[in-house]
């Protein structure tokens, strides 16, 4: 990797900080950027390279965020650029159909059997949102079902926290979210089989659709255990309600089939009604979809009744960028390597973690992983929260300063991409040997 100049005083990550403060709300474009989980000053990104992030001072870090999933083949993948470059230099945007498009559904129908066809949007949440829409239009019900810790996007009625008892409507989690707006939104803890059989048993005819993060990503790594999954896919079959995984973390990202391939594996027959994906799909680009069978997609207008549109869905460089990445992706081999480095990864902190005498728990999925400061694996939202987050900032700012980037908050996965090296692996369990002495 071409290395940057080094340290310029000029150019430091505070003085971005104050400059960006001053026209952008907190400074970032997206909250947790701005490190207020962890406290400091977040990096200001210069350019990145492979496994690489180098921010405005020139320092370098292994990147262990990726995009928050999108870099599965690290930064700057020879291809990739090619690709954008390529459908760049052909035309930015048309407001047209294009071939690339269906060249896409194609490629994400190939890994994901549940998906006879896909719509293109532009980000996770829209595609979530749009999902949420023709789920109900589709089944002509209001009610949805989400559970805590699991994040869908920021469509009003996803932005919902539990209410006081089981199977009550929810309140929203944020300022500009009507009551009303939320009031057919049923939270449900994680993998909870009683909360989940009683909220069927008492509004089951009401419910439009279940949606779920198969593996939730952002309760940092947190499995639908088997036997939760295995009755959530019964009691919507038996109610008439549409399972819609959301999969815009673990789409591509966990396997070439995405987490709905790893539950087909365990529960016969298992498949979801709905589908969302985003990051990995899109490489980079602002690219998400939703899809389904043939029969649900055809409640979208131009078809059906149920209205979803965008000036940029599809656009041409996204999708370039895209199917470049899923191209590489569904190489022989790259998921067992991906899975391979990502588990030495893990195994590796775990037991730096065990040499230091600290409690860690830790789990991963192809190239997702997740780890917490606990001696068990969490199973929901309340558990992770119980984590130790104090220790967490002090690991995290630990490694931040040995050049080792991860998420900037307890309750987020992270992810390893295929440019990361054995030795960037090395490196990252020596810093956290240092780091976890460190307290
Ligand atoms: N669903 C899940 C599972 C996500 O992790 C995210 C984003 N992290 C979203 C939806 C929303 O995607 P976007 O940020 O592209 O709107």
């Amino acid at each position: 990797a071409r290395e940057l100049p080094a340290v310029s005083t000029e150019r430091s990550n505070v003085q971005a900080f104050e400059r960006a403060q001053r026209v952008i709300p907190g400074g970032v474009n997206s909250p947790v950027r701005a490190f207020r989980a962890v406290g400091g000053t977040p990096r200001f990104i210069r350019r990145a390279e492979g496994a690489y992030l180098w921010d405005v001072e020139g320092r370098r870090y292994i990147d262990y965020i990726g995009s928050w999933g999108p870099m599965i083949l690290g930064h700057g993948h020879p291809a990739v650029l090619d690709a954008v470059m390529k459908a760049a230099r052909d035309g930015l945007s048309f407001g047209a159909p294009t071939e690339a498009e269906a060249e896409l559904a194609e490629a994400i129908i190939a890994q994901v059997p549940s998906v006879q066809q896909v719509r293109l949007v532009s980000s996770g949440t829209e595609a979530g949102m749009s999902a949420l829409r023709l789920a109900r239009g589709a089944t002509g019900r209001s009610a949805i079902v989400k559970f805590e810790g699991c994040y869908h996007g920021h469509a009003d009625a996803l932005l919902v926290k539990a209410g006081s008892g089981l199977a009550t409507f929810g309140h929203p989690t944020s300022a500009g979210v009507p009551p009303e707006v939320v009031q057919h939104t049923m939270v449900l803890e994680y993998n909870n089989v009683g909360q989940l059989e009683q909220a069927f048993a008492e509004r089951g005819h009401e419910i439009a659709c279940v949606m779920i993060e198969p593996i939730a990503g952002n309760m940092n790594f947190v499995r639908a255990s088997v036997p939760f999954m295995t009755r959530l896919r019964e009691l919507c079959t038996q109610h008439g309600a549409l399972l819609v995984f959301d999969e815009v973390m673990t789409g591509f990202r966990v396997a070439l089939g995405s987490a709905q391939s790893l539950y087909a594996r365990l529960i016969p027959g298992f498949q979801p009604d709905m589908s969302v994906f985003g990051k990995v799909i899109g490489g980079g680009m602002p690219l998400a979809a939703f899809g389904g069978s043939r029969d649900v997609m055809a409640q979208l207008a131009p078809l059906g009744p149920v209205y979803q549109a965008g000036t940029l869905s599809g656009n041409p460089v996204a999708t370039a960028c895209g199917l470049a990445t899923l191209r590489e992706i569904s190489r022989p081999g790259f998921f067992d390597a991906l899975a391979a480095r990502t588990r030495a990864l893990v195994d590796g902190l775990a037991a730096e973690a065990r040499d230091a005498g600290v409690p860690m728990a830790v789990d991963s999925e192809g190239g997702m992983f997740g780890f917490f400061f606990a001696a068990d694996l969490p199973q929901n939202y309340p558990a992770v929260m119980a984590t130790d987050k104090e220790r967490f900032n002090r690991f995290f700012h630990a490694m931040l300063d040995r050049g080792v980037y991860l998420a900037p908050a307890l309750y987020e996965a992270g992810f390893v991409s295929a440019t990361h090296t054995e030795a960037d692996i090395a490196a990252t369990l020596q810093a956290a040997r240092e780091a976890l002495r460190q307290g």
